[in-house]
């Protein structure tokens, strides 16, 4: 999976003034501020993007910290449900695991797997709800599939008529 990575990073200290430090988010969640979450914490918010558990473990350790792999999973756990962090649903596959921020959904290429943001129109869940439900709604996450403007590019003149009849 590729990993886009062109958003300029604002400097810490831009961070530190603009926004809450993960110690202080952990915190406001009743987490205590170990060192795992706190590393996968601030992982995900640089990263800015949708990585399954395997991946940051990857990050981790060629950044010279790396965490045991169970450690990885359990942290990740903790942040989800306390909303720190989100669970992209993109499809069967990996889990992907991003910054808990606005309800959204997702646009998958299925040429090169790249996920991307899609706001939603409403911005919290659940956002659409059936007529009828055997139970009660609590999100519904769209995915939208399709080839994103890189693929796109890269397609032979003879299949790009295919895509626009
Ligand atoms: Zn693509
Ligand atoms: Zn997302």
């Amino acid at each position: 999976m590729k990993r886009t990575n062109d958003q300029k990073q604002p400097s810490s200290m831009d961070q530190n003034k603009a926004e809450k430090s993960p110690v202080q988010r952990l915190r406001e969640a009743n987490l205590k501020a170990t060192r795992p979450r706190l590393l996968i914490l601030s992982l995900l918010h640089e990263l800015k993007g949708h990585y399954s558990a395997d991946e940051l473990a990857e990050i981790l350790q060629e950044r010279q910290t790396p965490l045991p792999r169970a450690s990885v999973y359990n942290s990740l756990d903790a942040l989800l449900n306390r909303g720190l962090v989100m669970m992209a649903d993109v499809g069967p596959g990996r889990a992907l695991y991003e910054e808990g921020s606005t309800w959204h959904h997702h646009f998958v290429c299925i040429v090169c797997g790249d996920v991307v943001n899609i706001p939603c129109v409403k911005g919290e869940k659940p956002c659409l709800t059936p007529e009828s439900v055997p139970g009660v709604v609590e999100e519904a996450q769209v995915i939208f599939r399709g080839r994103c403007h890189d693929c796109l590019s890269k397609v032979e003149p003879h299949q790009a008529l295919t895509l626009h009849p």
